[in-house]
């Protein structure tokens, strides 16, 4: 797959992300709820190219999501034409390997990849700053890939945090054969707490030595998805930690034995397994920033 470089073409990858703890506080003013999360980003990705055209072309190979005007990729392209004047001239495409709707943001992994590399081909001199700017008006999780590597995450996810490495940490993905809404989950979460949830000040895994600490959204989950209590379950009996990312589906297995992936596909042959690990950040840096050269990096 090494292709010959083509002239302007620049290539990077969009890392997704893992929640290790989540906790979720009341609805604000402005709709949104009160979070504070930790994130990891794991090495699974997706991969974005741009080149100079004439026009806007967008095309997607891999998992199937939609191309729409509402792709966050065109979203992102758009407000960044917008915030610049630039006309929103390129060839863009994305090779997708990142399940959707399954609760590693993919969506907004790939937006954040599309301002990167259409602000190196459309307004290099653009500072950061005003890049990041564009980030929350496109999805919540967005303002997060512009950091990467292990962060705490607050407001509706505007505000982050970045934090030193940890030890790479070896994981195993469950993902069921279902997408699950996040905006339902949500709303499940608002009818089971009327409200009233509130988030702590400190993140349950600051302390307990664990890999993953609660995630709020967990019980919404299982009550919008019933099927998610079995992969739960399995999962947990296969690892010494287990825990739903996001708004779920998929289950990231911290410590899951030798036999692991066996037991799984016995157990649920209609859903996917995939080892990953944790990116530091510096690795996440160099996978995100936009570079030139050969079309493609080989799949993972
Ligand atoms: P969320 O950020 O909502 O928690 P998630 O991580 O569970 O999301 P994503 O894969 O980011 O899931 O997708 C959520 C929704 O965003 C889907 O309904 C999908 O159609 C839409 N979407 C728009 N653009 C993209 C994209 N480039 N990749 C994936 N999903 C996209």
């Amino acid at each position: 797959m090494n292709a010959r470089p083509r002239d302007g073409l620049l290539r990077a990858l969009a890392p997704a992300k893992i929640n290790r703890e989540l906790r979720v506080g009341g609805r604000r003013p402005d709709g949104f709820h009160e979070l504070l999360s930790r994130f990891a980003s794991i090495d699974l990705c997706d991969e974005l190219e741009v080149e100079p055209s004439d026009g806007l072309d967008f095309s997607i190979t891999g998992r199937p999501v939609p191309a729409g005007k509402d792709n966050l990729v065109l979203r992102a392209a758009r407000a960044l034409s917008e915030a610049t004047g630039v006309l929103p001239r390129a060839k863009i495409r994305l090779h997708k390997r990142i399940p959707v709707g399954a609760g590693l943001g993919g969506g907004s992994s790939d937006a954040a990849a599309a301002l990167r590399l259409l602000r190196a081909l459309w307004a290099p001199d653009l500072p950061e700053a005003h890049l990041r700017a564009i980030a929350p008006a496109l999805g919540s999780d967005v303002p997060y890939f512009f950091t990467g590597g292990e962060a705490d995450v607050s407001g509706r996810g505007e505000h982050v945090e970045a934090r030193p490495d940890e030890p790479l940490a070896e994981l195993l993905l469950l993902i069921p054969p279902f997408a699950l809404s996040t905006a339902e989950v949500f709303a499940e979460h608002a009818r089971q707490t009327s409200g009233r949830s509130r988030i702590p000040e400190h993140l349950e895994i600051e302390t307990s030595g664990k890999f993953f600490g609660p995630n709020q959204l967990a019980s919404p989950v299982l009550a919008t998805q019933g099927a998610m209590k079995a992969y739960l379950k399995s999962a947990a009996d296969a690892a010494s930690e287990a825990a739903i990312t996001g708004s779920g589906s998929t289950i990231v297995l911290f410590g899951a034995g030798a036999g692991a992936e066996t037991q799984l596909e016995k157990q649920h042959p209609e859903a996917s397994l995939l080892r990953t690990r944790t990116l530091g950040r510096r690795e996440y840096e160099e996978r995100t920033r936009p570079a030139g050269g050969a079309q493609w990096r080989s799949p993972r």
